[in-house]
């Protein structure tokens, strides 16, 4: 199975993610997790996107597309993959195409997880994840089951994101639809592209993309 979750930041594509690991075993490849360890690593690629990242705005399509390319070959990916975040502009779509064509792999479905935009703010700003293991919290929607425990792993440590403020939500909503809402159109032309209503509580969308999956 090789899936893209779309959505605008906040809509639940990490959450679904997870998920979809935990139930088909396949990786999950989230192009803001991969530059987030390179600005921790203060690689090159950390140092060109630091800024970038901080201030809501998109990386250059060069940078991730080349971060896809190479994560593809490795060996985890050859029973599918979860693209999440990734493409998010037009040119990546195409760079996407191309390089799956190259590796002679076809892509199954695009999963587009519709919400309503006065939600985002509060999804964003309320979430944090687990420092250990990366498993997803919200402060009011998604809390551990004990409190401050990860139930994933049993951390007591937890990590918030620089960009996920209340401001930045806005910078990155316009970038969303500005580079990323085309998608929506670019993959329905292709007879890919399947929509869950992204404001259902979790459970609910997990079902929804189970049986979106079910059918592929
Ligand atoms: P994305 O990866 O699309 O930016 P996340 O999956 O990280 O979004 O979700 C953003 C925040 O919203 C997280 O804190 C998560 O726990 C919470 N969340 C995700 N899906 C839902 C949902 N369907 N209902 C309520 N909260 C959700
Ligand atoms: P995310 O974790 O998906 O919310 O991404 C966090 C940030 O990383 C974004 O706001 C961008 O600055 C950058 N980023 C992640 N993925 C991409 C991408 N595919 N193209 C450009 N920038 C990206």
């Amino acid at each position: 199975m090789r899936l893209i979750l779309l959505g605008p930041p906040g809509a639940g594509k990490g959450t679904q993610a997870q998920r979809i690991v935990e139930k088909y075993g396949i990786p999950q490849l989230s192009t803001g997790d991969m530059l987030r360890a390179a600005v921790a690593a203060k690689t090159e690629v950390g140092l060109k996107a630091e800024a970038l990242m901080r201030d809501g705005k998109l990386v250059p399509d060069s940078v991730v597309n080349a971060i896809i390319s190479e994560r593809l070959d490795a060996d985890d990916c050859k029973g599918g993959f979860i693209l999440d975040g990734f493409p998010r502009t037009l040119i990546q779509a195409d760079a996407t195409e191309a390089m799956m064509k190259e590796k002679g792999i076809d892509l199954s479905a695009v999963i587009s997880i519709e919400v309503d935009d006065k939600i985002l703010a509060d999804r964003v700003s309320g979430r944090y994840t687990c420092a250990n293991c990366g498993a997803g919290y919200h402060d009011v929607n998604l809390k551990p089951k004990v409190e401050g425990v990860c139930d994933r792993c049993g951390s007591t440590h937890f990590k918030r994101r620089p960009d996920d403020t209340r401001e930045t939500v806005v910078t990155r909503l316009s970038a969303y639809y500005r580079e990323t809402s085309p998608l929506i159109g670019y993959y329905y032309a292709k007879g890919k592209l399947k929509t869950v209503d992204g404001m259902a509580d979790i459970d609910k969308v997990s079902a929804e993309v189970d049986r979106i999956l079910a059918g592929l």
